[in-house]
């Protein structure tokens, strides 16, 4: 067992947070006139539930966890800054990465004054254990963020040295699993969760569930740490839309993953494409919905792609030479491939 409140901020445990008027009250009510809401509907005219029950319920079925172990956020993003803000007091306390990987950990800790301690991956980007290990021991960072699948490099980590990690480990560890959907080697929630009071699992409705626009993200970890987000958080994150939205895509699951599944097998016609052409050098193992592709020239492959209307990621900051490539729909993985042949 982990001592969960000996890492949290001390103004954090001693905060009050904010009671909304429709969390004081617990009944049946029939007349609201406690919000200084409009009284004349059109479906919106209400706060939404600031605890988005109607929303854990099934949604704790479907990772068949309980909703006590739920919390949802306006995106993943802001989970990451709430629990950067819960643990690190700033200009004191760290938080160690491990990269190349997604770019938020680094601007949330940056504006909330953590320290980054920034450990390489090996050259498989995979964890290179025993220098995480020892570096961890030597700054002891509040929290620890694994990406995995990995973002930008698009690969699973070694579930084993992930757990290793977690077990040796003191602090918070946060495993982003953004990609976990499009993954067949994902580490399992329910596993994990039983075995550590002290990870959490971030998920978003972003990518596998095609949902971007709505901006919802899941952390799923142990009651403890999901009262103290909730406590933490701005009452009525999750607008009402959004919850509506959410439901309606737990009611298609089977669907959406279906849709899913497809961009899976698309990836690997967009892979088979990309390994014919000339100027890639290097196409990076994937198990997300992307691919990190290294060119000799990726700066001038970025521009002619521009050109032609096709955006794709620049990382040859992060990883000398790649592009990131995020899987379309049929037709515009051929044009990517037609445009990149005509550059060959
Ligand atoms: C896309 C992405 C997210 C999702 O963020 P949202 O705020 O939920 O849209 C989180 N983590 C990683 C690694 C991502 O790539």
């Amino acid at each position: 067992m982990t001592d969960i409140h000996a890492l949290v901020r001390q103004n954090i445990l001693n905060l009050k947070p904010y009671s909304s008027a429709r969390s004081e009250f617990d009944g049946d009510g029939q007349i609201w006139l406690d919000a200084n809401e409009n009284p004349y509907g059109n479906g919106l005219n209400r706060y939404p539930d600031p605890l988005q029950l109607e929303v854990k319920y099934p949604l704790a079925d479907l990772l068949g966890i309980s909703p006590a172990n739920l919390f949802i956020g306006n995106g993943s993003d802001e989970a990451i800054d709430l629990i950067i803000r819960i643990f690190c007091q700033p200009g004191k306390d760290r938080v160690a990465i491990l990269s190349p990987t997604y770019g938020m950990y680094k601007v949330s800790a940056d504006i909330n004054e953590a320290e980054v301690i920034d450990i390489p991956l090996n050259e498989d980007f995979d964890i290179d254990f025993e220098n995480t290990r020892q570096i961890i021991a030597q700054t002891t960072p509040k929290l620890l963020f694994i990406c995995s699948p990995n973002n930008p490099t698009g690969n699973e980590l070694d579930p084993e040295k992930i757990e290793l990690l977690a077990d040796a480990y003191q602090g918070i560890v946060v495993i982003d699993q953004a990609y976990a959907e499009f993954s067949k080697r994902a580490l399992s929630l329910h596993k994990f969760l039983e075995s550590h009071d002290n990870v959490i699992f971030l998920r978003t409705f972003s990518k596998s569930w095609g949902l971007a626009g709505i901006r919802a993200g899941i952390a799923i970890s142990s009651p403890a740490i999901i009262d103290l987000l909730n406590k933490v958080k701005p009452p009525y994150n999750v607008n009402t839309l959004s919850q509506e939205v959410i439901l309606n895509a737990i009611e298609n699951h089977k669907a959406i993953m279906r849709r899913k599944d497809k961009l899976v097998e698309h990836l690997g016609y967009l892979k088979e494409g990309l390994k014919k052409l000339g100027v890639v050098k290097r196409i990076y193992p994937s198990d997300s919905n992307f691919i990190l592709v290294q060119f000799d020239n990726a700066k001038r492959v970025y521009d002619i792609l521009a050109e032609s209307g096709i955006v794709v990621r620049d990382r040859s900051a992060m990883v000398e030479g790649c592009l990131r490539i995020t899987v379309g729909t049929p037709d515009e993985n051929d044009i990517l491939i037609q445009t990149l042949k005509e550059i060959s």
